[in-house]
């Protein structure tokens, strides 16, 4: 499969096309993003890379660092973790309160931003130094050092996050929050800001498309069952209430940011990421979903 010509082609032509969108405002520090960056960049389970554009480019992956503290509280807890958060798509927006009510504060699924919240309570239960730990587990995944926080997006961030604030407030009046909110609020504030780079995003989530298995060190993250249902998640929650649209044009399971990252996974085959900031209304980045879209249909290749 020549997926570098393919890249090629399909970044030429979405690089051509109308730029759509907007970027993300309300967390300023996001606003400051050059809006054209656009890069790509697919590594195989056999070993191979594949990139063009601004793929080495750090960005604020946001709400795709959702995955990665799920698997850490999947690991330490097992299923009971499905007891405190559930599974079905949400059909709102990330940051949406309405459904906490009447589902007496346990969140749709963990990647919207109050099933996040509570993931991150779970870790900061079950870890001594869950931001260290955090960053721990990025390098393992990753086989990379240089991933970290950015103080200025937990700073910026934490000067508007009046919604995420009440969101976890509710859900502790429910009691489905162990720990003080600050506390919580400030460890989801940090993993929302990780930076990383096309290469390092796709390098990271390979062991997704890998039955659970690094292809660095060769460690076993997730057995099959349990990378299964990562993959499920991303493949019916992963773009909040665009989780159809994207499943309908792309057929592969994903996640996004509103930093304008998306990851998508092809089991068996590869893990792509995409950047290009703009976001269209659902959060989610334009020329992400139009890029795979179209690498989807000209490899007529998805999990469907
Ligand atoms: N940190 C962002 C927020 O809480 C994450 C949202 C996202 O990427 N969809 O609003």
């Amino acid at each position: 499969m020549n997926y570098q010509k393919i890249i090629n082609d399909i970044y030429k032509i979405v690089s051509k096309e109308n730029n759509s969108g907007s970027l993300a405002s309300y967390i300023p520090e996001l606003s400051k993003i050059d809006a054209e960056k656009f890069g790509i960049c697919l590594t195989t389970t056999d070993s191979q890379e594949f990139h063009i554009g601004d793929s080495c480019e750090k960005f604020s992956i946001q709400s795709i660092a959702k995955i990665f503290s799920l698997i850490m509280a999947y690991r330490h807890i097992g299923d009971v973790i499905w007891e405190r958060v559930g599974v079905e798509p949400s059909g709102t927006s990330f940051n949406s309160l309405v459904q906490l009510e009447s589902d007496k504060g346990i969140p749709r699924n963990p990647f919207i931003n109050s099933g996040a919240l509570v993931i991150c309570d779970i870790l900061i239960s079950h870890l001594t130094n869950p931001k260290e730990d955090f960053l721990k587990f990025m390098n393992t995944i990753s086989n990379n050092t240089a991933i970290n926080f950015s103080k200025k997006t937990v700073h910026s961030e934490k000067s508007v996050g009046y919604r995420n604030i009440a969101l976890c407030n509710y859900i502790k009046s429910y009691g489905n929050i162990e720990n003080e909110p600050k506390i919580v609020l400030d460890l989801y504030f940090n993993i929302c800001s990780i930076k990383m780079n096309c290469k390092e995003l796709a390098k990271a989530c390979l062991f997704l498309a890998n039955n659970g298995k690094t292809l660095s060190i060769q460690e076993k993250i997730l057995n099959s069952s349990q990378t299964k249902r990562i993959n499920a998640i991303m493949q019916t929650c992963g773009f909040y209430d665009e989780s159809g649209e994207f499943s309908f044009k792309v057929g592969l399971p994903g996640k996004s940011g509103v930093g304008g990252g998306i990851i998508a996974i092809h089991p068996n085959k590869y893990s792509i990421a995409v950047w290009s900031p703009k976001l269209n209304a659902k959060g989610n980045s334009y020329r992400g979903m139009k890029f795979l879209e179209l690498l989807t249909t000209r490899l007529q290749s998805s999990i469907f």
